[in-house]
């Protein structure tokens, strides 16, 4: 495969732009390959400048759960920018969104857009933090939350990538006001709210981690995560802005079953624009300026054009029933890799998944927590990932992310891809 205009590209951008970036994992840092740069996409494939082709698992890292530039989403977009881009005023669409969102994810009463995912966790903390006048927030290392300072304390995603999961530039302040747990072990939650009796404002989790890897939460553990939350006055926060309206219509917790007290959302809900927002129970929400005390803002929060395809996304996935053909792909891709690659299962490979997003991890044994992602050996990763990049498939350049489908993977798509992933597998052991 030829890279020559991607690699001029990178050449100039990285005297322009720190690392030649917008966002650190763009680098392709940890996979010592140079990135690609990328001209369009549509549906399941992305193309780079060269003129290269790839089945994109990427999926700009989760938004695009019915592929790329979506017809219905496209004539949406464009209708409402013949309106006006941005009034500083309320507009029909975005209530009708908070309808759309508060009616799928049951927890969620009331909602607040925001322009990031990012922005709904910092909102959303000093919501916890102003609603039970408290300063602490439980954290799980590995799990990802954004860029606010409070979040970057052991952080995953590209933080971890970058082996700088607890970020330069953090004061003492926010940063000894994280306590940071282990995912799936609720005694060291418990160990945490001893130490800290009566200044815990709230636990923050993704139900699902999704940004050391794929990593499912254990039988019981968020259930009891919850109860351990309300016993000591303290929130519970799911940040779904990967899960939700990804693992189903209600996010994790609807396929759990759970009502968390405040849940962050983004990615899916602005279908490839720049959204977030969060939301919970009404008498929470109701802390919010500017009728109550919390005070939060945006100059374009709820932004017509990011609202217009937030709405035609959620309402695209219902018509096409898009998480059920998402997981029938996820499903097809995992059991036949897991048939195909029988012999290494367990032994230098394991595969994590749920719903329409999977890891596959280089490491022997199973990968139930964060101290065994970071056994995984990031060296056979980054040989992987070059030999399937040439092949033609584009995935995260970590062994710390996930590989994200759409409704619009086909079985061609599918089958093209396990006999890549198969080859290069079986060229590395
Ligand atoms: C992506 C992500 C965020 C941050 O969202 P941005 O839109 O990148 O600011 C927060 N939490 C989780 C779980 C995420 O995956």
């Amino acid at each position: 495969m030829n890279h020559t205009k991607s690699t001029n590209v990178v050449r100039l951008a990285e005297t322009l732009m720190p690392g030649g970036v917008n966002s650190p994992v763009r680098a392709f840092k940890s996979v010592d390959f140079s990135p690609i740069i990328i001209s369009r996409a549509k549906e399941s494939r992305i193309f780079d400048i060269d003129g290269n082709e790839y089945i994109d698992y990427v999926m700009s890292y989760g938004p695009m759960i019915l592929g790329h530039a979506d017809d219905r989403i496209i004539k949406a977009i464009t209708g409402a920018s013949v309106n006006g881009f941005s009034f500083g005023a309320t507009t029909e669409a975005e209530v009708e969104l908070a309808g759309l969102i508060t009616k799928n994810v049951s927890s969620m009463e009331m909602v607040r857009l925001v322009n990031s995912g990012t922005e709904a966790v910092m909102s959303a903390l000093r919501l916890a933090r102003g609603y039970t006048e408290k300063d602490k927030i439980i954290k799980f290392e590995g799990c990802y939350h954004g860029h606010s300072d409070l979040m970057l304390v052991k952080a995953g995603s590209g933080a971890l990538t970058m082996s700088t999961p607890s970020s330069a530039g953090i004061t003492e302040c926010p940063s000894k006001n994280t306590l940071v747990a282990s995912y799936n072990d609720i005694e060291s939650v418990k160990k945490i709210f001893q130490k800290n009796k009566g200044n815990i404002a709230g636990i923050i989790i993704e139900p699902v981690a999704a940004n050391m890897g794929v990593v499912l939460p254990k039988e019981g553990f968020l259930s009891d995560l919850m109860d351990l939350a309300h016993e000591n006055n303290s929130l519970i926060i799911f940040d779904e802005v990967i899960t939700g309206f990804r693992l189903s219509m209600g996010g994790a917790q609807g396929l759990f079953d759970l009502k968390p007290d405040i849940t962050c959302l983004g990615k899916i809900i602005g279908g490839g624009l720049p959204i977030g927002a969060f939301g919970g129970k009404r008498d929470i929400m109701e802390y919010l300026s500017p009728i109550g005390p919390v005070y939060q803002a945006g100059t374009l929060s709820g932004n017509p054009i990011c609202v217009a395809s937030g709405i035609a996304t959620l309402k695209a996935m219902k018509e096409d029933n898009a998480i059920s053909k998402a997981n029938e792909a996820l499903d097809y891709m995992v059991s036949n890799l897991k048939n195909e690659l029988k012999g290494r299962l367990g032994d230098g490979i394991a595969i994590n998944s749920i719903s329409s997003i999977l890891t596959i991890f280089f490491k022997k044994g199973s990968v139930g927590n964060f101290s065994e992602v970071m056994q995984s050996d990031t060296n056979a990763f980054k040989k992987f990932f070059g030999m399937i990049l040439n092949e033609g498939l584009f995935v995260a350049p970590s062994q710390y992310e996930a590989m994200f489908l759409s409704s619009r993977h086909t079985k061609d798509d599918l089958d093209k891809t396990i006999l890549i992933i198969k080859k290069a597998i079986e060229k590395l052991f």
